[in-house]
């Protein structure tokens, strides 16, 4: 059968874009379609503007230091809706870009909501479209427990386009997003409650690192309370929002901020068409290929909820286009040592296993740990402490994780995780030269072995 297209890639976020040009670049015919957002979550509603606001929150912190290195700044100001206004017109052009980029690369952009007539039909703007193959990448939305008054609360989607900043900001949840959206609304300006449920947040990063962000932006003067959990939101007569904890106690706020994890965006997808089916925490299932349970529908990024993050669902956009037009250069996904940081102020870096997971998988480790202040603190009042840690192999010396927490954090572990990824025993981290004088040279210098 000749279909209209040998690819359909619905959504053009980081992985739709990603498998729909490189197989268009193969040779292939491909549409793609996008209801929303040209470049998906990462560059409208999440990565990229969100960076670009962790940048302007730790200007506040790059003031008072300033002062101990002569800078007298007077008084600084700062205007939320200049920030907003300027993120804008950033994230526009990036759209123009990704247009530009996708209509250049020879794929067809069908701009609608797209649904699943069949296990090879797509409808949008109520045409169909037959393909040979059809991808999924409609990544994920953020998910709010239906507490009442739930509907009082904001998300990442709404804070990207808040008029103005609130004043007392109750944020929700012990995830990367409420830990970094915590430290943008504290470094702006706002009165920061954080809310985790449990005894400790981010949970599955390395305990130590857990505990020392925890006592980091404490410092700060943030407050973050473990253990603390929303029981319902009401709207007070002033406009103003009153939460009730479970354990009775009430915060008042001008805005509480869920992020408490995010489902995938199957709403109105027709799936109940073909015979995709969903794992058993409602992600689409695929197989190691990336093929659903229909062999002609894949899918790849957040709907299969792996692992959620850019450059992963760009490896996976890769592979199912390799596999398909270019077989001779398919490679899998290794999803082994996958670096990732979290842009909290200070931010976390993280590559390879925690201490736990490390014990977990029955290796017995030897631990190496470092905190101490930035040479750059030095001459300021900032009482910032870095923190690095490496996790390593005690039979083997192979590192199995580095760990940091620390300005820079996500900068200084991207070149750790190659050394990581290939395979680099303490020795050689032992016998690398450093760089003088950084905080990354600590990970070369650490000899004792941290006993607890
Ligand atoms: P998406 O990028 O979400 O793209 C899906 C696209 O499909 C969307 O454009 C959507 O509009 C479209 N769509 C959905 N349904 C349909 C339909 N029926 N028809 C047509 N189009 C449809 N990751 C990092 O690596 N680093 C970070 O710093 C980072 N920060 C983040 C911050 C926030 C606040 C959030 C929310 C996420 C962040 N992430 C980060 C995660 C990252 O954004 C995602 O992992 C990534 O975008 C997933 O890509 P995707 O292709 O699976 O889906
Ligand atoms: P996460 O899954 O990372 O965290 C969700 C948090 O919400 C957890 O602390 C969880 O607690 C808590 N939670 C879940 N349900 C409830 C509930 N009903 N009531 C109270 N708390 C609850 O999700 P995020 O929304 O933070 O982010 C989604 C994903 O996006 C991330 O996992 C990450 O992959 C990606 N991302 C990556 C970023 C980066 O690379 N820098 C930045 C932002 C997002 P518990 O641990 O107890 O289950």
């Amino acid at each position: 059968m000749a279909y209209d297209f040998d690819l359909y890639v619905i959504g053009a976020g980081s992985g739709g874009v990603r498998a729909a040009r490189f197989s268009a670049g193969f040779g292939a015919r491909v549409a793609v379609a996008e209801s929303r957002y040209l470049g998906g979550t990462c560059v409208n509603v999440g990565c990229v503007p969100k960076k670009l606001l962790v940048y302007a929150a730790h200007y506040s912190e790059d003031f008072q230091q300033a002062k101990g290195y002569g800078w007298s700044l007077g008084e600084a100001g700062f205007d939320w809706a200049t920030l907003i206004a300027n993120k804008d017109r950033e994230i526009q052009r990036l759209n123009d870009i990704y247009r530009d980029m996708l209509l250049k690369s020879g794929v067809t952009l069908h701009e609608g909501h797209a649904r699943l007539v069949d296990a090879h039909t797509v409808e949008i703007n109520g045409q169909q479209f037959s393909a040979e193959h059809i991808l999924i990448a409609v990544g994920g939305w953020p998910q709010v427990p239906d507490i009442p008054g739930h509907e009082l609360a904001i998300t990442s989607n709404e804070a990207f386009h808040l008029k103005t900043l609130p004043k007392r900001i109750l944020v929700v949840g012990g995830g990367y997003i409420a830990v970094e959206f915590a430290s943008i609304f504290h470094g702006l300006g706002a009165d920061v409650k954080l809310l985790y449920r449990g005894e400790l947040f981010l949970r599955g990063f390395d305990g130590a690192v857990r505990k020392h962000l925890a006592e980091e932006l404490e410092k700060t003067g943030m407050g973050v309370h473990f253990n603390a959990d929303i029981a319902r939101i009401d709207k007070q007569a002033d406009g103003s929002l009153l939460a009730t904890l479970k354990d009775g106690s009430s915060l008042a706020a001008d805005c509480v901020f869920y992020a408490t994890g995010r489902r995938p965006m199957l709403d109105n997808l027709g799936l109940e068409n073909t015979r995709v089916t969903l794992d058993k925490r409602g992600f689409v299932a695929v197989d190691e290929l990336y093929q659903t349970e229909e062999p002609s529908i894949l899918a790849l990024g957040d709907v299969i909820g792996r692992v959620q993050l850019t450059p992963v669902a760009l490896a996976e956009g890769m592979a199912i286009s390799r596999r398909l037009f270019k077989p001779e250069q398919y490679r899998k996904v290794d999803y082994r040592h996958i670096p990732t940081a979290v842009f909290s102020l200070p931010n976390i870096g993280t590559v390879g296993f925690t201490e736990e997971e490390a014990r977990e998988a029955g290796h017995e480790v030897t631990i190496f740990q470092s905190a101490f202040r930035a040479l750059k603190l030095t001459m300021t009042e900032s009482k910032e402490r870095t923190f690095m840690k490496l996790v390593v192999d005690a039979n083997t010396d192979k590192v199995l994780g580095c760990h940091m927490v620390g300005p820079d954090s996500g900068e200084i572990i991207q070149g750790l995780a190659i050394a990581i990824k290939a395979g680099a025993t303490k020795q050689v981290f032992d016998e690398t030269l450093g760089v003088h004088p950084t905080s990354a040279e600590e990970f070369v210098t650490m000899r004792s072995a941290y006993s607890g």
